[in-house]
């Protein structure tokens, strides 16, 4: 009987708990339903607005940012977050959407709404002050702006609290749970490699026409890249292609937007590829994890592996040329019919140092981010002073590419980042490079005759060994326990420098 009685009592007691944690998971799907709706105005804001709706766009936007925050850090959310973080019978999947969400809840109560504003006011001060400063090719509009933020990001770092280092708080703001102990060797040992590969190339006999610099119609780009996006696997029910200004991704789970330069006679279908590989990432979660931390990449780092895994690995190989290039010659036969496949393989892998970073290639673009992440940590570790950054720039620039911009707009006053008070954003872009390339080896290894069927143009192997071994997951693992459950060891630069010696000895005729 008293046994009866105790069975009885944990019942209870376990479904007390349950109750809880749904009544949790019910309030957090709201905060996501809120958060979806600002997602979605964003992207009308920068598709489909007129132009002249921007004021009353503004205060949508900022009523809706009002309430999310006000429900996020409520004391409902606090009283469910403190009970639940003591709560050892839940899953494992139960813990981490409280882990995540704790982690919201953290950052957000501890930072007072003074230093918030104070951030936000000075981000928009400084971008403008930053476009002026690059207009006028004076960096000196721009340093008082990006002092006041560095003072007030590291005021920031304080009031969240670290370990090690400032610059941490930064970076944990979209490579979660990864810090400058992490990332300091890998980046390193990249540095040292990739100096003297790009160096050689550089002096390579080689000489590559820029076929792609040539006029290609925008809507037939989009036409053709919508084929090769349907075959990666985009979900079309679940999602769209429109056009910007800018390419970008929006939207999560049954609803991904994805877009395309409005205009311009660029080569696009790299971006398209690009995008579809967040759309990808943003479509593959499971639905019954929809509108928690689990339908939810686990940081910027792991997104851009994905699409970088797509635009380059897949998009930029021969196998998959070898497929769509007769394609695509068929529907700009002006443009590419007196070019070969090889010719246009070498087109889209030329390797060339420049000073504008969105321009650069595989093989140049890390350096761009090791010289930012290198200065953002001696900003954070008062190793330099903002006033030093245009010299300590083109120190960097002649150290790593061998060149020395003409001016600071085309050095560091290139990005807009900094007025914004985005440190730590930079270091996710290389993080994702090494992480696609880490990856995509091993699923060359799952996938039987891998590179065959890229070649017979089936890409849906690649796009469902992505879906369960990466997407699926969500915020599930950190990205440092993700790669290591995948391919067996945390985060190895080794096999992005095997891969770019392996793709451009050939293409250069050199010894890399
Ligand atoms: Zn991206």
């Amino acid at each position: 009987m008293a046994k009866d009685i105790n069975l009885y009592k944990t019942c209870i007691k376990n479904s007390d708990k349950m109750s809880v944690y749904d009544e949790f998971i019910g309030y957090v799907k709201e905060l996501y339903d809120i958060g979806k709706a600002s997602e979605l105005i964003g992207w009308d804001q920068e598709t489909y607005m007129p132009p002249k709706s921007v004021e009353g766009r503004g205060y949508v936007l900022s009523t809706l940012s009002g309430v999310y925050h006000e429900k996020l850090v409520s004391k409902k959310m606090g009283e469910y977050i403190d009970e639940l973080s003591k709560n050892n019978d839940l899953t494992d999947k139960q813990k981490a959407n409280v882990r995540e969400i704790k982690k919201v809840y953290d950052k957000n109560t501890k930072v007072p709404l003074k230093l918030v504003k104070e951030i936000a006011k000075t981000s928009s001060l400084g971008t403008e002050a930053w476009q002026r400063a690059r207009k006028k090719n004076d960096f000196k509009i721009f340093q008082p702006y990006l002092e006041k933020m560095v003072g007030l990001k590291k005021e920031l770092a304080e009031a969240i609290g670290y370990e090690d280092k400032a610059y941490d708080v930064l970076i944990d703001d979209f490579e979660p749970y990864t810090t400058v102990k992490d990332i300091d060797p890998v980046f390193s040992g990249l540095k040292k490699v990739l100096v003297p590969i790009v160096k050689k190339v550089m002096e390579s006999e080689t000489k590559t026409d820029n076929i792609l610099a040539q006029d290609f119609d925008v809507d037939k780009q989009k036409k053709f890249g919508i084929e090769i996006i349907k075959n990666m696997g985009f979900d079309f029910e679940h999602g769209r292609l429109d056009s910007s200004a800018h390419p970008f991704t929006s939207g999560s789970c049954d609803d991904v937007r994805l877009t395309t330069f409005k205009e311009g006679h660029g080569f696009h279908l790299f971006a398209i590829m690009h995008e579809a590989g967040h759309g990808l990432y943003e479509q593959g979660y499971k639905p019954e994890n929809y509108r928690t931390p689990l339908a939810e990449a686990i940081s910027l780092g792991y997104h851009e592996s994905q699409s970088r895994m797509w635009e380059n690995l897949v998009g930029r190989s021969w196998f998959f040329w070898k497929y769509y290039y007769p394609k695509l010659q068929n529907v700009f036969p002006e443009q590419l019919k007196k070019y070969s496949l090889e010719d246009f393989y070498h087109a889209i892998n030329i390797v060339k140092p420049s000073f504008i970073r969105v321009d650069a290639d595989e093989a140049t673009y890390n350096l761009h981010i090791l010289l930012r992440y290198g200065m953002e940590k001696d900003l954070f570790d008062d190793k330099i002073e903002p006033k030093e950054a245009p010299t300590v720039w083109n120190q960097k620039m002649e150290e790593y590419f061998g060149i020395k911009p003409e001016n600071d707009a085309v050095g560091v006053l290139q990005d807009v980042h900094w007025s914004q008070g985005l440190f730590g954003y930079f270091p996710t872009y290389t993080l994702g490079n090494l992480y696609s390339v880490q990856l995509f080896n091993q699923a060359k290894k799952d996938i039987p005759d891998f590179e065959e069927k890229i070649s017979n143009g089936q890409l849906r192997n690649l796009k469902e060994w992505l879906n369960k071994n990466v997407h699926e997951y969500g915020k599930l693992y950190s990205a440092n326990d993700l790669t290591k459950k995948i391919t067996g060891e945390t985060l190895n630069p080794d096999y992005f420098i095997k891969y770019l010696k392996e793709k451009f000895q050939p293409i250069y005729d050199v010894t890399l």
